[in-house]
């Protein structure tokens, strides 16, 4: 560790103080894939294996599901609130997925990486691209089902789905899964669980220590 003066980008201000700053940045980890894939019991389950990981709490304009919270799932946000803070620049990526809008907040993100933390972000491919941009090295992980009809029991069992809405995510997964080719260079099937996880702790402790 290092005492330096880092500069923390907060919400509405810019602070400069005398922190310990580690020697190295951490990472971003973007873990993308189609919607029922398993994304999110995948991230529990690197966060618990990789040392120094955090996880990114988007922002959202969806409504809040019965058993989600405040700050730990999604920080939901009105229409409103959201288009300003994006027109201030608050957000690192951004993106309208099934009529609602996403994004990452900049300022903890930065909080995050200056501390040595690497950072899991759990967005869609649009913004995966966007947060590539922003960080050459980000670490692009898209998780794929083992097939179509996987995916469709696994988004219909979740119950939150009318029959419609899983049709529209089935082409949804379609789409991102053609364009992710481009842009994600590693791509792990979760057929079973340990072995997707085994999977990419793999390729983030090489990816890190490549750097
Ligand atoms: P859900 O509403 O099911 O929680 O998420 C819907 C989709 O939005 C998922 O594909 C998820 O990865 C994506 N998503 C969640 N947070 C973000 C974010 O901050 N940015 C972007 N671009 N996509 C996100």
């Amino acid at each position: 560790m290092l005492n330096r003066t880092a500069c923390v980008e907060a919400a509405d201000s810019r602070e400069c103080h005398e922190v310990k700053v580690p020697d190295k940045r951490g990472k971003v980890i973007v873990i993308s894939g189609p919607s029922g894939v398993g994304k999110g019991t995948l991230c529990a389950e690197i966060l618990k294996r990789v040392d120094d990981t955090c996880l990114s709490i988007s922002a959202t304009t969806r409504e809040r599901g019965a058993s989600e919270m405040e700050g730990k799932d999604y920080y939901f946000l009105t229409r409103e609130t959201f288009e300003a803070r994006r027109a201030g620049g608050l957000f690192l990526e951004w993106a309208e997925v099934f009529g609602n809008y996403y994004g990452t907040p900049k300022d903890k993100l930065n909080e995050m990486l200056t501390t040595g933390k690497s950072v899991l972000l759990e967005i869609d491919v649009q913004g995966g691209k966007q947060a590539k941009a922003a960080y050459p090295d980000a670490i692009m992980i898209f998780i794929l089902p083992p097939d179509e009809h996987a995916l469709y029991t696994r988004i219909q069992g979740r119950g939150r789905d009318s029959e419609d809405s899983v049709q529209v995510r089935l082409s949804e997964a379609r789409a991102e899964t053609s364009v992710a080719w481009d842009h994600y260079e590693h791509r792990v099937v979760n057929d079973d669980l340990e072995q997707a996880v085994h999977a990419i702790v793999r390729i983030i402790r090489a990816a890190s220590a490549a750097c």
